[in-house]
C-alpha cells in the first residue's frame, strides 16, 4: 500500500507512522495494489455477504473491503456493522424538489447518527493496526461523536478538540457519553484542523478527521452501497450537503472507481451544496477562481456546515466535479428549515445539513440544471435527534407554532374529556 500525493504524485511507502500530507503540502490518496478487480466476481461476492450474520464483512463498509482497504486482517477491523442504512424512494419529496424520481439515502442510519461511520470505521482500525490507540479531530460534532464510539468500542483514548464556537449541543454530550476527551478550544473548526496538522506526530495522536486518507477510502462506500441497493445502476444525480467536502470527494472517488471497475455503466453527476453563510467553494466554482478563498465567519443554521476553509476542496474538485461532470450551489438557511421539515414529516427525518440536500436539489431545478424528467438521490449525511434546537426552528416552517415553542407546549393542557378531544381533532 502506498500513499501518493495528488499535487506532486510523490509515492509514500506506508509506515508505521500516520502521515496527513505530502511534504509539498498536497493531500494524499491511497492506492491499493488491489489484485483482481473482477467486476461480475466481486458482484457476485458482495451479494453473498448480504447474508452473512456476525462477520466484520457483513457491514455496510467492509463487505465491499476488496475495493477499501484489502490489506487489513479482518483481526484489525473495529466495525459496527455500520453503512447497511436504507433508501427510501419518495413521491411528494420528489415532487417538491421538482424531478421524476427521488430517493433519499439515510445514512444518518448509522450508529452514531451520521455518515461519519462509514469513513471512522476504517480510519480508526487502521490506526490500530498501525499499532495507536489514542484518536484525535476537531469537530463541528459528528466527526467527534463518531471518533469517540469506535474509539470507546475498543478501549482506546479519544481527544477532540472541540471549537468553543457553534458545536449542536446534542453532538457534544454524545461524544462526551462516549467517554471522549473533551478540550474546548478557541476558534473553530479550521483553527483546530491546522493546529493537529502541524502538531499530531509530535502528540503521538492518529488524526481522524477527513484529511486521513483512510477516512476517504471508508466514505466511498456509501457510493457502492447505493449502486448495490439500485442494482449497479444509478440515477442522474448525487445530491450531497458539502463542509469539508469530504463526503463529496468520497463518492466521487467511489463512482469513478466503480465506474472503471466495470461494475456501473454510466456516471451519475454529482451536485454539492453548501450553505449560503458558508459557500467557500461553491465560490470559487462560479467565480472560476482558484484556489479557494476561505470565509472568515462561517455562519448557517447547518452546524455542520460550518466550515470556511474546506480542507478536502482540491479532491472535491477533481473527483466530485470534474470526474462526474459536477455543479455546486448554495442555499439560504430559511430553505434548508424548510426542506428539513418536510423531510421530518415524510417519515424519514433529518438534521439540518442533510436537508441542505434537499433544498439544493430544488434549487438546481429552478435554476433549469436539473431537469424535470430526471432521477436524483439525495444523500441524507445525519440524524434527526442530532440537533434538536434545530427541529424547533424548522417546525415554523411546517405549519406548527410560530414561536420557539413546539405544538406539544403551545396552549394550557387540555381536559381529558372526549367533546374536547373530538373539537381538537375536528380543528387538527
Ligand atoms: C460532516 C457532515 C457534513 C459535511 O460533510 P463534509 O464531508 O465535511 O463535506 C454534512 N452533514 C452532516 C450531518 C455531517 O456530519
Ligand atoms: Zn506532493
Amino acid at each position: 500500500m502506498n500513499y501518493i500525493c495528488m499535487e506532486c504524485g510523490r509515492k509514500t511507502a506506508l509506515s508505521d507512522r500516520a502521515i496527513y500530507r505530502c511534504e509539498c503540502g498536497g493531500l494524499l490518496d491511497m492506492v491499493w495494489d488491489a489484485g483482481s478487480t473482477d467486476a461480475e466476481r466481486l458482484k457476485r461476492l458482495f451479494d453473498a455477504r448480504l447474508g452473512e450474520r456476525g462477520s466484520p464483512l457483513s457491514g455496510g463498509v467492509w463487505r465491499y473491503k476488496e475495493l477499501i482497504h484489502p490489506e487489513l486482517p479482518l483481526s484489525s477491523i473495529v466495525t459496527k456493522y455500520e453503512g447497511n442504512t436504507a433508501l427510501y424512494e419518495n413521491d411528494r419529496l420528489g415532487s417538491y424538489a421538482g424531478v421524476r424520481r427521488l430517493w433519499l439515502k439515510a445514512l444518518s442510519e448509522n450508529p452514531s447518527g451520521s455518515f461519519k461511520d462509514n469513513g471512522m470505521t476504517v480510519a480508526v482500525s487502521h490506526g490500530r493496526w498501525l499499532g495507536y490507540d489514542r484518536f484525535a479531530c476537531t469537530s463541528t460534532g459528528n466527526t467527534s461523536s463518531s471518533m469517540a464510539m469506535y474509539a470507546a468500542l475498543c478501549g482506546s483514548e479519544a481527544i477532540v478538540l472541540l471549537p468553543a464556537l457553534g458545536v449542536a449541543l446534542n453532538k457534544a454530550l454524545q461524544t462526551e457519553a462516549y467517554g471522549a476527551k473533551l478540550l474546548r478550544t478557541e476558534g473553530g473548526y479550521d483553527e483546530g484542523i491546522r493546529f493537529l496538522e502541524r502538531h499530531a506526530l509530535s502528540l503521538d495522536l492518529y488524526v481522524c478527521n477527513s484529511i486521513n486518507p483512510l477516512r476517504i477510502e471508508g466514505q466511498k462506500s456509501i457510493a457502492f452501497e447505493l449502486a448495490h441497493q439500485l442494482g449497479w445502476s444509478l440515477p442522474d444525480w448525487l445530491i450531497v450537503p458539502g463542509g469539508a467536502l469530504s463526503n463529496a470527494a468520497a463518492i466521487g472517488k467511489g463512482l469513478g472507481e466503480l465506474y472503471q471497475a466495470g461494475f456501473i455503466a454510466a456516471m451519475p453527476r454529482i451536485a454539492v451544496v453548501q450553505a449560503e453563510g458558508a459557500s467557500p467553494f461553491h465560490r470559487m466554482v462560479e467565480t472560476g477562481r482558484r484556489p479557494l478563498v476561505p470565509e472568515l465567519r462561517p455562519d448557517t443554521v447547518a452546524s455542520a456546515l460550518r466550515i470556511g476553509n474546506p480542507p478536502n476542496w482540491p479532491k472535491a474538485w477533481r473527483d466530485a466535479l470534474e470526474r462526474t461532470n459536477g455543479v455546486t450551489v448554495s442555499v439560504a438557511d430559511r430553505d434548508i428549515l424548510e426542506a428539513k421539515a418536510r423531510i421530518d414529516r415524510s417519515g424519514i427525518g433529518c438534521e439540518p445539513a442533510s436537508a441542505a440536500s434537499l433544498a439544493g436539489l430544488r434549487a438546481l431545478v429552478a435554476k433549469g440544471i436539473v431537469h424535470k424528467d430526471e432521477t436524483a438521490v439525495c444523500i441524507l449525511t445525519g440524524h434527526m435527534l442530532k440537533d434538536t434546537d434545530a427541529i424547533v426552528q424548522s417546525l415554523r416552517y411546517a405549519g406548527g407554532t410560530s414561536q420557539r415553542q413546539t405544538r406539544a407546549e403551545a396552549r394550557a393542557p387540555l381536559p381529558l374529556l372526549p367533546e374536547v378531544i373530538r373539537s381538537e381533532l375536528a380543528r387538527a
